[in-house]
């Protein structure tokens, strides 16, 4: 993240931090702006990659960013005996063995929630849902079950519908793009970069077809979508003769 930061401000970026983004100010049909606290700084150009609050921005600019907010952790155990395996993806969970031998998996048991506010404090590892990430992957490798966690670390991961990103210039308005990652983001940062460089530049990606990322793929969205997914928080659970097959 650091050589990405400085990266940026060898090219002229200025990176304001804890100046959280409250609002899009729109003008003539376009972003003019973003509202913060110290004011108003005004853009050209905007690209909304706030994560889990992306919807809450993108939804000031007119555009309907459909996205469930979850937290998720990962969990390391102790160094083990390399197994024959890299990565493996299973009973819920996917990781791999590092190559000083520990377990980092994770992913599996997500913990839904509702409208992440502006202010939410950094999400910390919680013994609720270590547990089953734990179980699970005792289950994957009995013969690691013995194996200690010695440490985790937790997130929030914005999930569309269809759990793969959304990189879009919408032509109305036409000056915002939305980049938000669902939950595989990290490994895609470099290429994502650079599509954003070129959308928000040359107007188009001009090394893939992103049509497959866009917004309009949502258009037809069942306005119940989270609930028929099952991505509910308790508090909204549906009673249990409505829960969905
Ligand atoms: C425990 C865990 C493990 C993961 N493991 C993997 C993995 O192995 N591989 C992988 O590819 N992905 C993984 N992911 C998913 C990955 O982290 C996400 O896909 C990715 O971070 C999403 O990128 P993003 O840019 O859309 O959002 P984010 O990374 O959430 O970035 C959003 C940024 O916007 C800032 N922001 C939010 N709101 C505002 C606001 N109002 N104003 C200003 N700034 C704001 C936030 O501070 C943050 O810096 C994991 C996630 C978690 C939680």
């Amino acid at each position: 993240m650091q050589a990405y930061a400085w990266a940026a401000q060898d090219h002229g970026a200025r990176i304001l931090q804890h100046t959280p983004a409250l609002g899009i100010a729109m003008a003539g049909g376009r972003a003019v702006g973003v509202r913060t606290a110290d004011g108003v700084i005004g853009c050209d150009q905007l690209v909304i990659a706030a994560g889990p609050q992306s919807d809450r921005l993108a939804r000031d600019a007119g555009l309907d960013l459909p996205l469930a907010p979850a937290r998720a952790e990962m969990i390391v155990t102790e160094a083990l005996p390399l197994m024959p395996l890299g990565g493996v993806d299973g009973n819920g969970l996917y990781g791999r063995q590092t190559l000083r031998g520990n377990l980092a998996y994770g992913g599996g048991w997500h913990e839904w929630l509702d409208a992440v506010p502006a202010d939410n404090p950094l999400p910390r590892p919680s013994t609720p849902t270590i547990r089953p990430l734990a179980r699970r992957l005792a289950e994957l490798f009995p013969k690691a079950a013995h194996a200690r966690v010695i440490r985790s670390w937790a997130g929030i991961v914005e999930n569309t519908p269809d759990g793969r990103p959304v990189l879009d210039r919408p032509a109305d308005p036409g000056n915002v793009t939305v980049a938000t990652m669902s939950s595989v983001g990290f490994g895609l940062s470099p290429a994502t970069g650079r599509a954003l460089r070129d959308i928000v530049v040359e107007g188009r990606c001009t090394f893939a077809d992103l049509g497959k990322l866009s917004l309009a793929r949502f258009r037809d969205l069942d306005p119940d979508w989270r609930r028929r997914q099952g991505w509910f928080t308790p508090a909204a659970a549906p009673a249990r003769e409505e829960m969905p097959a």
